[in-house]
């Protein structure tokens, strides 16, 4: 019975895998997404072990009752929904100046990676969150044969996109590496959209003046 419903498991999280990765909206999704089975140190209960892990909440979920604004945010982010200028002149079939980003002189669309990466409007935001980045990859070398897990000179090391997915919840080495990089990436993600925000603000007001 339990080798019939994990087959069945498998077949629907296949499924899901393939339709996901047909869908150019969810490309960073598929990247990010764990799509393995659940292991012994990942489960919540002994029954989840073995199953696929598309079947059960993602583990940040668990933080929406106490950061509403965070995990909503992340979920936008990870599912490429979050409403930038880029995606807004996406939807409205509007590129150009619409889809450049207000609150930098980068000259740059507003794109998600832009946002996370490299905005210069976010520089401040940005460093406090990689300092939370590598003191986590700093912890997880403790207690571990060396070089076998990632560290901060090798993250900083991968490109700027896989470093967006890394971010975004793209399993580590250890949850607790995933829990540090989770709560990093919460909280920049609800300063920069405050400060956006009031970017956008300004430049509203000063349209009407
Ligand atoms: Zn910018």
């Amino acid at each position: 019975m339990l080798d019939a419903e994990f087959a069945i498991d498998k077949r629907e999280c296949d499924d899901l895998k393939e339709h996901v990765s047909s869908m150019s909206t969810l490309e960073n999704y598929h990247h990010i997404k764990c799509w393995e089975i659940i292991s012994k140190e990942r489960a919540y209960a002994k029954t989840h072990i073995g199953r696929q892990a598309p079947r059960f909440l993602e583990p940040y979920l668990v933080e929406w009752p106490n950061d509403k604004r965070g995990t909503r945010l992340k979920i936008l982010a990870r599912s490429g929904q979050l409403l930038l200028n880029g995606m807004q002149a996406q939807r409205s079939r509007a590129m150009g100046a619409l889809s450049m980003c207000l609150c930098c002189n980068s000259d740059s669309e507003e794109t998600f990676h832009h946002f996370l990466m490299e905005c210069p409007a976010y520089h401040h935001l940005r460093n406090r969150r990689d300092q939370r980045v590598h003191r986590a990859l700093s912890a997880a070398q403790r207690g571990v044969e060396p070089g076998s897990v990632m560290n901060s000179g090798e993250f900083d090391s991968l490109s700027s996109y896989d470093r967006m997915l890394r971010i975004l919840g793209k399993r580590m080495d250890f949850v607790k590496t995933e829990e540090a990089i989770d709560r990093a990436c919460r909280k920049y993600l609800v300063r920069a959209w405050e400060e956006r925000k009031v970017i956008h603000e300004q430049w509203a007001n000063s349209e009407w003046n």
